[in-house]
């Protein structure tokens, strides 16, 4: 065998090429697949990844410059990662190396960074008599390390004695009297397992034990059940098993940061091992720790949100997906993959099995079953002794315009609040008032770089931009025709949390929005207020729909369900029934029956009447032959070719050149429609447009539709604007 001549290393740009260097002799043993190095690249130094050997490159080889340096053993990516990350930069049409550091901890794209885990430690150094006297703080920190009679002593310790000691710590340091030193940690094994005793429901048994005889091999299950089934149950008996096998290592996806501490605090009281989290809400330096931990096999339980996808796990044996519908599995920014997806591929790359959980399952999910990809299990009682709640419908039409609660909604209210019971009232618009309107030449605020009105925020007497946060001073007189008859039109949760004062003073309502949660540990604590009563009525956006168990809510009324109906973009309904079935889950999941009232102006609108009087899977049924007779997806797969600019024109002008060179590169199985405006052309002062690719089958051609994407990459137009690819988009902007 040859010895390797070049190297092939990913760097962290958008240009979907790696990048040969030569191998100087003494580097060449150090490489392997997936470690970091130090390459030159025009007059800069770049960390980038080493992805495999090569005898051949295309450049000159007097042309190529040489490695520098190889920054980690053992390498940061596994081969299974590499592989998965692989697949997915070309099933999305994405660089490889910046996929690879979109998966990388940001710690880690900084050289500084070890790949390894290390402790802090403080040594201590000898020190001269009465060189501390006029330095108290340090004098005590000083004496207490040498009381100590060790050589050294730990930083999380020293840390925990003087919590407020980071001046001090340095000034010791900088005159040598401690020295600061990182000691790496052993590498030792993976804890074991202990599970607290479980108590299931026939269902949940069944359910269990037919799981467990598919951990094998690859499987995908849909678990399908009601709000309140206790599918976690389900889970942690399926994850006992796993967990019984030495080292094996079990990955969780959750939809959102917020529902990360209720889930954890559950997997922490059922399991006694140390459990991995990680999200992007986490300091640099927690993010990497954790993530080395997991990848070195040290953690058993990781329970994450979508990018957690990518971390590598060398024992991984079962993958979990909580609420597999949500929206935000999707990365909507630079590397733009589904996690859901990316995970079906990770399990069967491994051959382990993965469940996807919900109530409302996806159309995508729900189709693949049909196609006898996905296996289904379902769960249709509460486990609990509640049963699933009343929904009923309020015909808003007979309600006064201005009016926000019905009459209906409102005695339902009253009757459920005497009975000392707590009320959610589901809206989910944040904010005052949507509209502030001129009464007198018919002028609304609109934000100067969206196309969108600005929604008024009462708590802070301004006007937002809820798309670019664009923020405003609410003006006296109008922008037009200066008249003082300005009026806020339609409703935002402070405004229901304003009514509300005045219509049920007698009880306190508490506002469950992005705006009420935003400092740390609001969430948590606004959680633990609604359980402890302190609140009866709680108002709130979708922030409410998820994964929440309220035992004493025994009334929902989802204050105005139309936005979804009349959306122009397909899947808009989809989402409104799924939102509309989790919120009305919140209902009576204890011994009361639950009631949901539905406010709406479109009572007779077949699809949610199926929705509200049959259930989810009847009404997915229908709706999911609608998208079969229109051959919208899960019938046929959808790829996005976005473009922005501030200059309409330049938009419009890349996506016609592109379109017009695709007759060259795609087979005709693939049709192109646009370039198609959205709904909201103008967003953060941009101009945006996309061109729609349809193919019959998924990821068929991607090869082909690579060519074509180069070859954009090249088009003169493409300067002008930032385009993006989007395989499989989930909306219509
Ligand atoms: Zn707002
Ligand atoms: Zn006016
Ligand atoms: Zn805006």
């Amino acid at each position: 065998m040859n010895t390797p001549k070049f190297a092939r290393i990913a760097l962290d740009n958008p240009l979907r090429t790696l990048f040969d260097y030569r191998i100087p002799a003494h580097l060449s043993a150090q490489l392997v697949p997936g470690c970091r190095v130090w390459v030159p690249f025009g007059k800069r130094r770049l960390i980038g990844i080493f992805i495999q050997f090569t005898q051949h490159s295309v450049i000159p080889s007097k042309k190529l410059k040489s490695l520098q340096q190889v920054i980690d053993e053992p390498p940061v990516f596994d081969p299974q990662i590499l592989a998965l990350l692989t697949w997915a930069a070309g099933y999305y049409h994405y660089s490889l190396g910046a996929a690879l550091f979109t998966a990388l901890p940001p710690a880690l794209r900084k050289a500084e960074t070890r790949a390894q885990l290390s402790h802090s430690c403080w040594l201590i150094n000898s020190l001269p008599d009465s060189a501390l006297q006029r330095a108290p703080k340090q004098q005590a920190i000083y004496a207490w390390c040498q009381q100590q009679q060790q050589a050294t002593i730990a930083h999380d310790q020293l840390k925990q004695q003087f919590p407020d000691s980071q001046s001090a710590l340095k000034a010791l340091s900088d005159k040598g009297y401690l020295t600061r030193q990182e000691i790496a940690l052993p590498m030792s094994p993976p804890a074991c397992v202990d599970s607290q005793a479980l108590t299931l429901s026939n269902a949940q048994a069944q359910l269990s034990e037919q799981l467990q005889r598919q951990l094998e091999h690859f499987n995908t299950t849909l678990l399908e059940g009601v709000t309140g089934s206790g599918k976690t149950e389900v889970y942690f008996s399926v994850m006992e098993t796993v967990l019984r096998a030495p080292a094996s290592q079990i990955l969780i996806l959750v939809p959102e940061i917020g529902l990360t501490p209720q889930l954890l605090a559950r997997v922490e009281k059922q399991f006694s091992c140390e459990i991995g989290v990680l999200h992007s809400n986490m300091s640099d330096q927690q993010r990497v720790s954790t993530w080395l931990k997991i990848s070195r096999g040290r953690l058993r339980i990781v329970i994450g949100t979508r990018l957690a996808v990518f971390t590598p796990m060398p024992q991984l044996k079962l993958i979990i997906i909580d609420e597999e519908h949500d929206a935000s599995f999707k990365q909507q920014e630079g590397f733009v993959y589904h996690a859901r997806d990316v995970a079906i591929y990770r399990a069967k790359q491994a051959d382990i099995p993965i469940i996807l959980g919900s109530a409302t399952p996806s159309f995508e999910s729900l189709h693949n079953v049909r196609s006898n990809k996905f296996h289904h299990l379902r769960l249709t009682q509460r486990a609990q002794a509640g049963q699933l709640p009343v929904i009923h419908t309020c015909d808003m039409r007979n309600q006064p315009a201005a009016a926000i609660l019905s009459s209906t909604l409102t005695r339902a209210m009253q009757h459920h609040l005497a009975q000392n019971k707590q009320v959610i009232l589901f809206l989910n618009r944040r904010g005052y008032a949507p509209t502030l309107f001129c009464h007198d030449c018919g002028w609304i605020a609109r934000c100067p770089r969206c196309d969108a009105n600005l929604t008024y925020h009462a708590t802070r007497a301004s006007l937002y931009c809820h798309h670019c946060d664009t923020q405003a001073p609410k003006p006296d007189l109008c922008g037009d025709c200066q008249s003082s008859n300005l009026i806020l039109l339609g409703h935002g949760t402070q405004r229901i949390e304003h009514v509300l004062q005045q219509q049920f003073a007698d009880y306190s309502c508490i506002r469950l929005d992005r705006d009420s949660t935003r400092s740390k540990g609001s969430m948590e604590s606004i959680l633990h207020d609604i359980h402890s009563h302190k609140y009866q009525i709680i108002i709130g956006t979708q922030l409410l729909a998820k994964g929440h168990d309220f035992p004493d809510v025994s009334l929902v009324g989802i204050l105005d369900i139309d936005y979804g109906i009349y959306s122009a973009d397909f899947r808009a309904m989809e989402r409104s029934a799924q939102l509309l079935i989790q919120v009305a889950g919140r209902a009576g999941r204890r011994q009361t029956q639950g009631e949901v009232y539905v406010q709406t102006h479109n009572p007779d609108h077949p699809l949610l009447n199926l929705l509200i009087k049959a259930d989810y899977a009847q009404y997915a049924q229908q709706a999911l032959k609608i998208r079969a007779d229109y051959q919208l997806p899960p019938y046929s797969y959808h790829m996005a070719l976005r473009a922005r600019a501030t200059d309409s024109q330049n938009v419009h002008t890349f996506l016609n050149q592109a379109k017009s060179i695709a007759a060259d590169y795609l087979p005709a199985q693939i049709s192109i429609q646009g370039p198609i405006i959205p709904v909201m052309e103008k967003k953060a002062g941009q101009y945006r447009a996309f061109l729609l690719l349809i193919r019959p089958q998924r990821g068929m051609l991607s090869e082909q539709i690579q060519h074509w994407i180069d070859q954009i990459s090249t088009l003169p137009a493409a300067r002008r604007v930032h385009w993006t690819i989007d395989v499989d988009p989930i909306d219509a902007h």
